[in-house]
């Protein structure tokens, strides 16, 4: 893996049925020899990874997750960027002998099967893990919690707060402990569920909002001080526990598509989605270039970018997977996301 804060991939779904029914041919083909794609006849571009319209949830879960922490998904609507994390409420339910389970689905299985392994290893008294989720919604410039059921009863919103040492830290945000997968995915899905049946549009809402599903463990490791130091005589039997909390965030971002001539409430959804992308985009182009390491990051731009502060740049990895489409009728959508995508890499 590089050392690169942020890695990018791309990944272009197939054609679907009713693309096929109405012969829609494909405008993007894929160089052999290297991670690169070409857009028409006239435009290429090249990615960390390209994942062809063959791949599957498991190749991207294994290439993307796997490795890395922190993943963010940015595309035009309807170009597979749900789909592939598993937010959305037809994927986010055990099924389909699992092939269209998507990255959170396959992260938490995971993450269960590795901390049960490394739990019979030691015998400590205490549980040494627990794990928390929450999840969260960036709706216009309004922060939603999905596991909270009165979010629309006029009670508080969750909020961004500065701490005194200048660290992010979010206030009001229901956090649930969950005890193995099948509970974080029950808590994946009631959120999806509840951000669906907030509008009257499914699919229009969910397109428009930025989704953040986190993931917080809590580890007591103890650590075995006969190794660790020398120069002190061991203390027998004095376990010595170390606590470490880890996070990660599974963000399903809003469509890219160009602000188009709309009016009242709607524009101002596009323009405020696209603040946030944007400043997303050059957060992520000032931490990836090497020539303005130590400069102003303009993390401040946006809720999105105040949102995710502590987990972009600093020591958390960062993972972007951009998704098209492959249709010619999608030429001018995909040509946007790519050069979004071309330009945060
Ligand atoms: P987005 O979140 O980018 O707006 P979705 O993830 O909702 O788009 O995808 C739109 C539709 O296409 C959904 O019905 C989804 O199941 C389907 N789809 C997306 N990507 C793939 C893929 N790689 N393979 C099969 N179906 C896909
Ligand atoms: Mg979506």
């Amino acid at each position: 893996m590089a050392t690169t804060a942020v890695r990018v991939a791309l990944r272009v779904r197939p054609l679907n049925a009713k693309e096929q029914a109405a012969n829609y041919q494909e405008c993007i083909t894929f160089a052999t020899d290297e991670p690169r794609i070409f857009l028409g006849s006239d435009r290429a571009f090249t990615f960390d990874h390209i994942f062809k319209p063959n791949s599957t949830q498991e190749d991207v879960y294994n290439d993307t997750v796997v490795p890395l922490v922190d993943r963010y998904i940015e595309g035009q609507t309807g170009s597979g960027k749900t789909y592939s994390m598993g937010t959305g409420i037809d994927n986010t339910l055990d099924q389909n002998n699992g092939r269209d389970e998507g990255i959170v689905h396959r992260f938490a299985h995971g993450l269960f099967d590795a901390l049960e392994k490394s739990k019979t290893k030691g015998e400590q008294k205490e549980d040494p893990f627990q794990v928390y989720v929450s999840f969260l919604e960036l709706y216009h410039e309004d922060l939603n919690d999905l596991l909270e059921p009165h979010r629309d009863s006029g009670e508080t919103h969750p909020s961004i707060r500065e701490a005194l040492d200048g660290s992010i830290y979010w206030a009001g945000v229901r956090e649930e402990r969950v005890y193995n997968a099948k509970e974080l995915l029950g808590l994946l899905r009631q959120g999806a569920v509840y951000r669906a049946t907030g509008s009257t549009d499914v699919n229009a809402a969910s397109s428009r909002s930025h989704a953040v599903f986190s993931v917080l463990l809590k580890q007591q490791l103890a650590v075995d001080n006969n190794k660790e130091d020398n120069n002190t005589a061991p203390i027998d039997n004095l376990a010595i526990v170390k606590r470490i909390a880890s996070k990660f965030h599974f963000v399903d971002l809003a469509g890219s598509e160009r602000l188009k001539r709309t009016i009242g409430d709607r524009q101002k959804e596009g323009i405020s989605i696209n603040t946030g992308l944007l400043a997303l985009g050059n957060v992520i182009s000032a931490l990836g270039d090497e020539t303005r390491k130590g400069t102003h990051v303009p993390y401040r731009d946006s809720k999105l970018t105040r949102l995710l502060q502590d987990s972009l740049g600093g020591n958390s990895h960062t993972l972007m997977l951009a998704c098209v489409s492959p249709a010619d009728t999608d030429y001018m959508k995909s040509l946007n996301t790519l050069k979004y995508a071309g330009r945060a890499r």
